[in-house]
C-alpha cells in the first residue's frame, strides 16, 4: 500500500483550489466583455432600431418617474431614457445603455402609480445589473462584439443591432436574472419612495391575465420568466425592507394613465 506524503496532499489540494477559483468566474453567467462606456455608446443605435420597428414617444410623466428611481441606483449618474411604445400588449423591456420601454397597453393595465413604478424598477434593475450586455457577450463572444463596438464594419454592425433587437436575444433573461431584478427593484422602490407592494400586485395581475388573455401578456412572459413562487419571493423581500410611508397612487398618475387607455 502506498501512502501519499501529507505535504504533497496539501500542495495538490491547494493547486486544485487555485484552478477552481480561476475557473469559477467563467462558469458564472455574469461574464460581461462590454465596458460600461461601450454599453452607453450603443444606445443610439439600439434605440434607432426600436424606433424603426415601433411607434415610440417620450412622456414627461414617465421620464420623471423613471429618473426618480434611477437616481437611487449605482448608475444614477449615467443618462437613461424612458419611452412609451404604442402597442396594446402589456409589455416592458430594457435595452443596454439605460433604455427602458413601456407599452401603452401595460400603462393602461397598471391601476396605480406603485404598480407602474414596480415594472420600471424591475426593468431598471435589469439595466443596472447589465443583463443585456451579459446576454450579448454569451451569444456573440468577443470577435463580433469588437467589430460592433468599434464600428469597423458599419454594415455588419447595423445588421447585428437589427438581429439583437429583433430576436429578443438581449431580453432572454434567466430565472436568476429575474430574481435579482425583483430583489433590487424592491430596494429601488423603497429608496425612491414607492410602495413595493405595487410590484407584487401588478405581477399577480399579469399572472391572472395569462389565464384569461394570454396573447396580451405573451411577450412579457417570454422575456421575463414568471411564476407564483417569484411573486411570493418578492413578498418576502418586501418584509425585509425598513418600514416607511410610501406612495401608492396619485391623481397625476391617473391623468397620465388616461392618455393611454
Ligand atoms: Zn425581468
Amino acid at each position: 500500500m502506498t501512502t501519499t506524503p501529507r505535504s504533497l496532499k496539501i500542495a495538490t489540494s491547494a493547486a486544485l483550489v487555485a484552478v477552481m477559483m480561476s475557473i469559477a468566474p467563467v462558469t458564472e453567467a455574469a461574464v460581461n466583455l462590454v465596458s460600461l462606456q461601450q454599453e452607453w455608446q450603443m444606445r443610439e443605435q439600439l434605440h434607432s432600431q426600436v424606433a424603426a420597428e415601433h411607434r415610440v414617444s417620450e412622456d414627461r410623466f414617465l421620464s420623471a418617474l423613471g429618473q426618480r428611481i434611477v437616481s437611487q441606483t449605482e448608475l444614477g449618474n449615467m443618462p437613461w431614457s424612458f419611452f412609451v411604445v404604442h402597442d396594446s400588449s402589456a409589455n416592458a423591456f430594457n435595452l443596454p445603455g439605460g433604455l427602458v420601454y413601456v407599452n401603452s397597453g401595460l400603462i393602461a393595465e397598471a391601476e396605480s402609480l406603485d404598480q407602474l413604478a414596480g415594472v420600471l424598477a424591475h426593468e431598471i434593475a435589469h439595466g443596472t445589473e447589465r443583463h443585456g450586455t451579459q446576454l450579448m457577450t454569451r451569444s456573440y463572444g468577443y470577435g463580433l462584439l469588437a467589430n460592433l463596438l468599434l464600428g469597423k464594419d458599419p454594415g455588419q454592425a447595423k445588421q447585428l443591432v437589427a438581429q439583437l433587437v429583433g430576436t429578443g436575444i438581449l431580453t432572454d433573461y434567466s430565472r436568476d436574472a429575474e430574481r435579482t431584478a425583483d430583489r433590487l427593484g424592491v430596494a429601488y422602490m423603497v429608496r425612491s419612495g414607492y410602495n413595493p407592494q405595487g410590484m407584487v400586485d401588478f405581477f399577480g395581475k399579469l399572472l391572472d391575465m395569462r389565464q384569461r388573455r394570454p396573447s396580451k401578456v405573451q411577450q412579457f412572459f417570454s422575456s421575463h420568466p414568471m411564476t407564483e413562487e417569484r411573486v411570493r419571493n418578492i413578498q418576502g423581500e418586501i418584509a425585509r425592507q425598513p418600514s416607511r410611508r410610501l406612495t401608492h397612487d396619485t391623481r397625476d398618475y391617473q391623468l397620465f394613465r388616461s392618455r393611454y387607455r
